[in-house]
């Protein structure tokens, strides 16, 4: 059997790491990309960037260009 380059969890990995945590500059609520938004359908795992464009705030409603990425 072939050795495969494109290992999974290596990509997993990667993903995770550029993945950043933002901010809601309106209530200060804070999207973790390891946890999604279990109230807005988002699956755990899912980068700020790949939200659906009409994502809001799950707390305040804000869109995402509310949102500020944290350290
Ligand atoms: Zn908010």
């Amino acid at each position: 059997m072939a050795e495969s380059n494109n290992c999974h969890e290596c990509l997993y990995l990667t993903k995770y790491n550029i993945m950043g945590i933002y901010k809601c500059i309106v209530c200060g609520w804070v999207y973790n990309p390891e946890e999604g938004d279990e109230s807005g359908g988002i699956p755990p795992g899912t980068a700020f960037e790949d939200l659906p464009s009409d994502w809001v705030c799950p707390v305040c409603g804000a869109t995402s260009d509310e949102f500020q990425e944290i350290d």
